[in-house]
């Protein structure tokens, strides 16, 4: 299992984890059984070659030690990636990746914002796993290999193969520390579903070092195999933010464990990356683009009106919380709205910098509205408000990554229902989404509803062409060639906080560096 994943009521891994031990179990019965006739009994049985795979998942930048011990030990690993993640603040850099690969490792795909996959449309399942695999071929590495966010695979085996992986990891299939009994001991080679590899649960704070050689030696005396070990973070102390009880190991036992590993050589133990392990050919990448934008004239944005909620959230569906600085935010639902039935409410106390505000969902596609560079938009809300507001523009690039874009003048308070507009500058190369909200930039109260984002001329332009090797999927651009996929209005968004995702991950964006047109701390 992996991180939150015990909050998935839905989730795919453990539905899948029974079904697994049920149809496995009678093999792994009858291999004992075969021990024990022939030799009168398992301990007379040689111990069986085992192949162990150090896989490290999340690009957390205490990894970067742990490579060193490995490299030191002439061992390599397997590093499934979070392209979203890689360079900000407690993740592993693109130099370290590029380290590790010139150490030897293999750089693996892990998603761009590791979301719970199930939970989203189709479209966006894609543009996660093919998008990401795409970055990781533009900084130059040839990833062939995947591992679910949280473990989740639901019907995604089938993306992990289209979009070019030749395998991809689960985890929780094979016995592990007080968990997974009567599972198997490790995974067979060949794995009988390669895109979803059996692995044992995720290493974590509870696990001794006895534990983790166990999972070697268990495979060892029974069928012997593959052992798919997860690591996430190798920190101390372990019970803190950084360093989660739930995903971490210390560097000691880590240390310990690795060098134990290496030595183990003269007993028929190897340490091999999963791609050394599964094989096969490397494939072009495969880039899913976002939506067709709207059409000229028609409202982007999807629920403006905010009359949709989401149950898991409790905001409206496809927008979230925004916001940065030094405040205090407290958000309602009201029904006191401007049309319908539901409008939101921000409440600001304590402000000292920063703002808050609502957003359009910071995703790839499913939510934000879909934009093309050099175009510009007319935004506006109706809004009710006790303190000064402006609008803050976000960008999103083709790689997936958000940016903060610009700001608009401020607008006044107002008591009674008023509507605030702005027109946004040429959207920038390289961008396709876009989000916004109107921004409370002091202590009071915000409410709004009716939401636009219109385009308000037509100007065709020719799609950007694809970078050589990568073959594109949909077409952003407004000459609607070769649309493979149908835009979902039913779209589920990812919010943090939701108890599925972590919460850092869609407020990743650096709001925290706002640019020359916010306001600053007052
Ligand atoms: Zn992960």
């Amino acid at each position: 299992m992996h991180g939150s994943v015990m909050s998935v009521s839905s989730g795919g891994w453990h539905r899948r984890g029974i079904w697994l031990a049920t149809a496995l179990i009678g093999a792994a019965l009858l291999v004992v059984g075969l021990l024990v006739g022939p030799f009168g009994g398992v301990g007379h049985a040689a111990t069986k070659p085992v192949t162990v795979s150090l896989t490290f998942d999340d690009s957390n930048a205490d990894q970067v030690p742990a490579e060193q011990e490995i490299h030191s030990l002439g061992l390599h690993g397997t590093f499934y990636t979070v392209s979203g993640w890689v360079g900000q603040p407690g993740y592993l850099t693109l130099a370290n990746l590029q380290q590790f690969a010139a150490d030897g490792n293999e750089i693996a795909g892990h998603t761009i914002e590791h979301p719970d996959l199930p939970t989203l449309d189709p479209q966006e399942q894609m543009r996660e796993i093919c998008n990401d695999r795409v970055n990781l071929i533009n900084w130059g590495f040839q990833p062939t290999d995947f591992a679910y966010p949280f473990a989740d695979a639901d019907t995604n085996e089938t993306d992990a193969k289209a979009c070019g992986y030749n395998s991809a990891r689960g985890l929780g299939d094979v016995v592990s520390p007080g968990d997974c009994s009567g599972c198997v001991y490790a995974e067979t080679t060949p794995p009988p579903d390669p895109y979803y590899l059996r692995a044992p649960d995720e290493v974590d704070s509870t696990w001794t070092l006895a534990q983790m050689e166990q999972e070697v030696t268990n495979a060892q005396n029974h069928s012997g195999g593959w052992v798919i070990l997860t690591f996430h973070h190798i920190c101390t102390p372990v019970g803190t933010t950084a360093c989660p009880s739930d995903l971490s190991t210390t560097p000691t036992i880590f240390n310990a464990f690795v060098t134990w590993l290496a030595a183990q050589a003269s007993k028929g133990v190897t340490v091999k990356t999963v791609q050394q392990m599964i094989g096969g050919t490397f494939k072009p990448g495969v880039y899913v683009n976002p939506p067709a934008p709207a059409a000229a004239g028609v409202n982007a944005l999807q629920n403006p009106s905010l009359e949709t909620i989401d149950s898991n959230t409790g905001f409206p569906q496809c927008w979230q919380a925004g916001g940065w600085g030094t405040n205090t935010v407290a958000w309602a639902n009201t029904t006191a709205a401007h049309t319908g039935t539901n409008a939101e409410n921000l409440t600001v106390t304590n402000y000292s910098s920063g703002d808050a505000k609502l957003l359009n969902t910071l995703d790839l596609g499913a939510c934000t509205p879909t934009v093309v560079p050099g175009d510009t938009y007319n935004l506006s809300v109706w809004y009710e408000s006790t303190g000064t507001t402006q609008f803050a523009l976000y960008y999103r690039t083709t790689n997936g990554a958000w940016f903060y874009w610009t700001s608009s003048p401020y607008f006044a308070t107002a008591s009674t229902w008023t509507q605030a507009t702005f027109t946004t500058p040429p959207v920038p190369a390289g961008a396709n989404g876009m989000s916004f909200g109107l921004a409370l930039i002091s202590n009071g109260s915000l409410t709004t509803d009716d939401y636009s984002l219109v385009l308000p001329t037509t100007a065709a332009k020719a799609s950007a062409p694809a970078p050589a090797g990568i073959r594109v999927i949909g077409a952003v651009s407004p000459i609607r060639i070769g649309a493979r996929f149908h835009v979902h209005s039913h779209a589920r968004p990812l919010i943090p906080g939701a108890g599925k995702v972590k919460p850092h991950t869609r407020f990743a964006i650096p709001e925290a560096t706002p640019g020359p047109n916010a306001k600053s701390a007052t």
